[in-house]
């Protein structure tokens, strides 16, 4: 039986600076949400959610026997979160100016599980960084973590938004369970609405036919094209303007330092540069996912 404090303490050695513990459940209000999200044309083109919805509501389809789900969040907050005070035509969401999430939270992850074997050597599990379905931001509620924010994501008290999020899914009980916060999570506040310069905000979901962060990254093809406002990778607008994010601090976790600054860069100098140029000097940021040639085309988009 795993124990509620022993993984939240071995979660903050590991270096997370969040940790909740929630129970397995079937998801069935966020599948039927998805699904109709899905029917009104919110996710465009974007085929792969619409894949696996009902896994994404089960936990026990991506683990035999799943019991507990143990939801990590590290902070990330650097300056460029708090917005491009210049007129740029290279904007890079703050995220992506150091090495990329997938692999340094799931590193994490597998030392916090290399840790919980060593207190119980049954101890089995499957770790998740945006590499299942499975509803990520739903668990962090039901893990107490924060709340879903009117922009659609994880809102933490202490951290804003600026949050990266990992899971270990097992089939191992716990003592006990987080539950979700009582708090009045967004309230009256409707910054991040009003700053969506596509319109993408609906009420506490995307369009992602407008949104940015998808245009920038994970949408291709003609038809579905928004303006990108100067943005070549990812969009921050509706973060930068949350409340929570304003006051949360700068991290000083060495994971998440960034590697490079997107001030620094002129437009000349993105379209000027080699794929072994690229390749050395942003390799190892989520970037190399949209890759040199999109970048381009991206800032292209965005004179
Ligand atoms: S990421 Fe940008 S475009 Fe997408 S909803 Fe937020 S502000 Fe709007
Ligand atoms: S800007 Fe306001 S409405 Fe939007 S997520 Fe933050 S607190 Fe919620």
């Amino acid at each position: 039986m795993l124990k509620l404090n022993d993984i939240k303490r071995l979660a903050r050695e590991v270096g997370f600076d969040l940790c909740g513990v929630a129970q397995c459940r079937d998801l069935e209000r966020d599948r039927a949400f998805l699904e109709g999200w899905l029917e009104r044309g919110f996710g465009g083109s974007l085929d792969y959610l619409k894949k696996n919805i009902a896994v994404r509501a089960d936990a026990t389809s991506l683990v035999e026997g799943a019991k507990t789900v143990i939801v990590c969040a590290l902070a990330y907050k650097n300056e460029i979160s708090n917005g491009y005070s210049c007129k740029s035509r290279g904007k890079v969401a703050s995220y992506a100016l150091t090495t990329d999430y997938h692999r340094t939270i799931k590193d994490m992850l597998f030392e916090l599980c290399r840790r919980l074997k060593a207190h119980d050597d049954s101890f089995a599990a499957r770790c998740f960084v945006d590499s299942a379905p499975i509803f990520e931001k739903r668990y962090a509620v039901e893990a107490g973590l924060g709340w879903i924010g009117r922009q659609s994501l994880l809102i933490t008290p202490d951290y804003g938004s600026f949050v990266l999020l990992g899971e270990v899914v097992t089939s191992a009980e716990c003592d006990s369970y987080d539950t979700p916060l009582d708090t009045v999570g967004c309230g009256e506040c409707r910054r991040c609405v009003e700053a969506c310069p596509n319109g993408a905000i609906k009420e506490r979901h995307i369009d992602t036919t407008r949104c940015i962060s998808c245009a920038t990254i994970e949408r291709r093809g003609e038809g579905e094209q928004c303006p990108l406002h100067g943005w070549i990778f990812g969009c921050d607008e509706c973060q930068s303007v949350c409340p929570y994010n304003r006051k949360a601090p700068c991290a000083t976790s060495p994971q998440v330092i960034p590697i490079f600054n997107p001030i620094e860069m002129t437009a000349e100098e993105w379209l000027s540069l080699s794929d072994e140029e690229f390749a050395s000097r942003f390799g190892s940021t989520p970037m190399q996912r949209a890759g040199l040639e999109r970048l381009k085309e991206n800032l292209e988009r965005s004179k």
